[in-house]
């Protein structure tokens, strides 16, 4: 299974001459880069996931960084799964824990999103993690359990495989502190073992599951490489080709 590095580009790139801007340079960082064993995909604001598109860049998938949970109807200012997989998007991300903080998103509202993108045919990235207060207290475990168990309720085995869960420590998020390798093994561990409990194993093989939160060039050995995670979720690193070209160029020359 190829690891997965993905780009959370959030609410930046505010031109579309920004946008270009981006995009050639990105274009131009790849040019020659030899990427085996790795998928890339970048989630742009929405309103740049067309002109994502149209720039054609080779292997690279897109996603949107969000979506409602009906498919159509009076929903003022929402965005439905239906508009994102027929612009040509795979893959969304959803319980971002900046949504939830900012946007009230809880488990509840988490899972019918979840489970409309399967749906609809689009590949959720999860994300879970807890807080640094939860971190103190010990809960690391209790939180990704629940955010897990909760977010993929009514979720048939046939579907479970397009799932991609992130495990992003939230005060790890945009930080210059990581958990150590052993933590993140840890927590994957536990997200695999939920997995089984709910999808029972043959069904669950396919699920890559990421880490997210500060992940750079210096940290990615450490974070994704030596505690054996499938791939990356990156938010400012993405902000720059050359870092996330490089982090996925690492991440490939490893396998
Ligand atoms: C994120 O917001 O999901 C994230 C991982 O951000 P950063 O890489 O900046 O810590």
């Amino acid at each position: 299974m190829n690891k997965l590095i993905v780009g959370n580009l959030k609410m930046n790139l505010l031109s579309i001459d920004e946008r270009e801007q981006y995009l050639n340079l990105f274009k131009r960082e790849l040019k020659g880069k030899k990427l085996e064993k790795v998928d890339l995909l970048l989630a742009p604001p929405f309103v740049h996931l067309e002109g994502f598109k149209k720039a054609k860049i080779k292997n690279l998938s897109l996603g949107a960084q969000n979506m409602f949970w009906e498919k159509k109807g009076s929903f003022t200012g929402e965005i439905s799964p239906s508009m994102l997989k027929n612009l040509g998007n795979d893959f969304v991300i959803l319980g971002h824990s900046e949504r939830r903080k900012y946007f009230q998103e809880n488990d509840q509202t988490i899972n019918l999103k979840v489970q409309i993108a399967l749906k609809e045919g689009l590949r959720p990235i999860l994300c879970v993690g807890e807080t640094g207060e939860e971190k103190e207290a010990n809960k690391t475990l209790t939180v990704i359990k629940r955010e897990i168990k909760n977010a993929l309720r009514n979720i048939s085995r046939a579907r479970a495989e397009n799932i991609i869960i992130a495990y992003e420590p939230i005060w790890a998020i945009g930080a210059i502190t990581t958990p150590t390798t052993n933590e993140i093994m840890e927590a994957k561990v536990l997200i695999k073992k939920i997995l089984v409990e709910l999808f029972g194993a043959n069904y669950t093989n396919k699920i890559r599951i990421l880490y997210g939160g500060s992940v750079s060039v210096t940290t990615i050995q450490a974070t994704c490489l030596d505690s054996g995670m499938d791939g990356v979720l990156i938010g400012r690193e993405s902000l720059r080709p050359y870092e996330f070209l490089k982090i996925a160029e690492l991440v490939s020359g490893s396998s």
